[in-house]
């Protein structure tokens, strides 16, 4: 009998930058525009195969806890990974990245692996965070970069890979 695997993973970024998105994208392929705030979910599994072997994916969205974020400690703990979301038609959110990633590394470590998404790459017309701004700040920490869309599904399962396949290959 193979070994199951689950791994449990963070989806953090500020509010409305399309985090409950991108996790309904991933695991029901589908999107709302009129999402509603009360439909931030807390959790959702999701199973893939890596190199012929079943892995679970535990996705935590941080729900409504952005706009208190001391109770999210509970929430991190023994996290493998995490999904930093920001909005790219809003620079606030992409400034809020370090802080998000330090209080989270205060309870899970510094050695977890970290994908960086770009999201609402679909919105071409009021980018505030350029692709190359983006991709500095991740290459000099050694975050993995995407822009993607949740609305069009770009780059989406690509990225929520990536960060299972780095997590499955330090077991
Ligand atoms: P959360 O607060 O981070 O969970 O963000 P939500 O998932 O609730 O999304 C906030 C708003 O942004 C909603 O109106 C979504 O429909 C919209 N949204 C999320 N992802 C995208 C995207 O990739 N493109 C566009 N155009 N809108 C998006
Ligand atoms: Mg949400």
């Amino acid at each position: 009998m193979a070994e199951d695997f689950t791994y449990k993973i963070l989806i953090l970024g500020e509010r409305n930058v399309g985090k409950t998105s991108l996790l309904l994208r991933f695991c029901r392929d589908t999107f709302n525009q009129n999402i509603m705030q009360s439909s931030g979910l807390s959790f959702l599994p999701k199973e893939i195969i890596i190199d012929n072997e079943k892995v679970v994916l535990a996705l935590w969205d941080t729900a409504a806890t952005e706009a208190y974020r001391s109770i999210n400690k509970a929430y991190y703990r023994s996290a493998l990974g995490v999904i930093m979301v920001y909005d790219q038609t809003d620079i606030k959110t992409f400034n809020a990245i370090p802080s998000w990633i330090t209080e989270a590394q205060e309870v899970i470590g510094i050695d977890k692996p970290i994908v960086i998404f770009g999201n609402k790459s679909d919105l071409t017309e009021k980018v505030e965070v350029s692709a190359e701004m983006a991709e500095e700040f991740s290459s000099k920490n050694q975050y993995m970069f995407f822009k993607v869309s949740a609305k069009t599904g770009y780059n989406v399962s690509l990225g929520f890979i990536e960060l299972a396949k780095i997590i499955h290959k330090s077991k």
